[in-house]
């Protein structure tokens, strides 16, 4: 999961294709995924992860994150869906709160940055 994430991060689109699950048919989504790798992502929280009870090759992970999109920050929350397959774990599906509901804020160039780094947001993301 952690891994998908860095792949947003680092703007690796086969790598988020490659791990959707076969049947998502990611490849005809290619489109959207890289529209959506490459935003600014640049915060992670995972909320939880759980087994399903009824089946061990089902798993899933809550999380939320934030990108940076004109100078504004967007928060997302998503409950993931992920299926055990040939020995690794692959997307299949999420829930979520439409992109963006929690309040966007608009982010000045001498704020700190969003990302947590510490630094100004114009000096980082920005
Ligand atoms: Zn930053």
């Amino acid at each position: 999961m952690r891994s998908r994430y860095s792949a947003h991060y680092l703007k690796l689109v086969d790598y988020v294709v490659a791990t959707y699950h076969p049947d998502c048919n990611a490849e005809q989504q290619r489109e959207q995924i890289a529209e959506s790798v490459s935003l600014d992502w640049c915060h992670l929280d995972v909320i939880s992860s759980a087994m399903s009870p009824q089946d061990s090759s089902v798993g899933f992970v809550e999380f939320r994150a934030q990108y940076i999109e004109n100078d504004t920050l967007y928060s997302m929350q998503e409950l993931s869906r992920f299926i055990f397959h040939d020995g690794l774990w692959f997307y299949r599906d999420g829930t979520f709160d439409d992109h963006v509901q929690l309040a966007p804020v608009k982010i000045k160039r001498n704020d700190q940055c969003p990302c947590q780094s510490g630094k100004k947001y114009k000096k980082c993301c920005g």
